[in-house]
């Protein structure tokens, strides 16, 4: 009985940054009543809002004001991720709320290196966070992750599934681990298209709030088998700011667009190099990302600098925001994560206002 009166009072009171009741976004995540001390715990956008204690007044006030039996209320904020609403989604990943594709043109822009510290960069958030990395021209993320081990496989019902393995709280799937890293190179079109539907349906997920899928880089079938094969909530597209990065990024960009895959916005990595006089070095030009991004009227989620530690903390199989999580390139990621966190949710809920966010790069 005052679990649904909480829940009607808490039907009329809008998650600030969404602009929409905490209900309705399912962002009530617990209640424990003892006596008449109620502890609510709910979801939010952004697990640094700048009032919470104004909000936690607001809650608490209200719900003593319709509940006059409840004396007490305490009120904990976690990170809200909101649900991509898609049957087609439910059916084939049950339990995960996005899907999202790292994505670029061409090889060598840092794609899986942006993809792995986002993740990493996200759990730190609080979210639970899945990886699946289906690059088949290079399965570079346990090395990155310094995994060693392979999937176990659970027999449940007489059928066969990989539990993905676990490293920094993310859990990863990778071609890797289905063969020698020197063959890989071998996959091609139907095998390697077999093999990210079967890192679908046949991997036990769990509960995720993002997972996101490590493209090989360029516009080929493994783009189109999953498209097909889940609605995405989104990309992201990582490019250097080099002209010649854009052109394919502008490749990869229309290609999603195709196949309704919404752009949630464009990554640009190898910003500028920090000189030890703090100075900025921009190596391979600037501003391209910011470019390419108002050409098509998505977000530029970051800028990310090259940084010596990014290369040595992938080498040695630690992420630089799991290493260092306080340097300048892991805040960056760490923005970059919150503005998609963002971006996600207000797509989740009004899917043709996808844009227009305010970003702090
Ligand atoms: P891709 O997935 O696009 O092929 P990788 O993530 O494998 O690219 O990155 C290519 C190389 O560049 C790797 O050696 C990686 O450590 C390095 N690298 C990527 N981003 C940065 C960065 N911001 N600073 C320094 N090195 C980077």
């Amino acid at each position: 009985m005052t679990e649904q009166r909480i829940n009607d009072v808490l039907s009329n009171i809008k998650e600030p940054l969404l602009n929409k009741d905490f209900i309705s976004l399912g962002f009530l995540k617990g209640v424990t009543l003892k006596g008449n001390k109620l502890k609510i715990y709910l979801g939010i956008t952004d697990t640094e809002y700048k009032d919470f204690p104004g909000l936690k007044n607001l809650i608490a006030g209200k719900i003593m004001e319709e509940i006059p039996e409840i004396e007490k209320v305490e009120v904990d904020f976690m990170l809200g991720i909101v649900n991509h609403d898609n049957k087609q989604k439910e059916a084939v990943l049950p339990g995960v709320k996005n899907t999202i594709a790292v994505a670029s043109g061409k090889g060598g822009v840092g794609k899986s290196t942006v993809a792995v510290n986002l993740a990493a960069a996200l759990t730190l958030e609080g979210a639970k966070v899945g990886l699946i990395d289906a690059d088949i021209y290079g399965p570079s993320i346990p090395l990155m992750l310094g995994i060693n081990e392979r999937p176990r496989v659970l027999n449940s019902n007489g059928k066969n599934k990989m539990l993905p393995v676990e490293q920094y709280g993310i859990k990863l799937m990778s071609i890797g681990f289905l063969v020698e890293e020197k063959t890989a190179v071998v996959w091609r079109g139907p095998m390697a298209s077999s093999a990210l539907k079967q890192f679908m349906t046949e991997v036990v997920w769990g509960d995720l709030d993002f997972l996101f899928f490590d493209m090989p880089p360029g516009t080929g079938d493994i783009q189109l088998t999953l498209s097909q094969t889940i609605p995405l909530t989104g990309s992201v597209v990582v490019t250097t700011p080099q002209e010649i990065s854009l052109a394919d990024a502008r490749k990869g960009h229309v290609m999603f667009e195709k196949v309704n895959v919404p752009n949630l916005g464009f990554i640009e990595n190898m910003s500028y190099y920090l000189q030890s006089d703090g100075t900025r070095e921009y190596i391979f030009g600037q501003g391209g990302g910011k470019k390419i991004s108002d050409e098509f009227g998505v977000n530029l989620l970051g800028e990310i600098p090259i940084d010596t530690e990014v290369r040595i903390s992938g080498d040695t199989g630690k992420p630089v925001v799991i290493s260092k999580p306080d340097s300048e390139v892991s805040l960056k990621f760490r923005q970059i994560a919150k503005n998609l966190i963002l971006e996600v949710n207000r797509k989740n809920i009004e899917p043709s206002k996808s844009h227009g966010l305010e970003i702090i790069i």
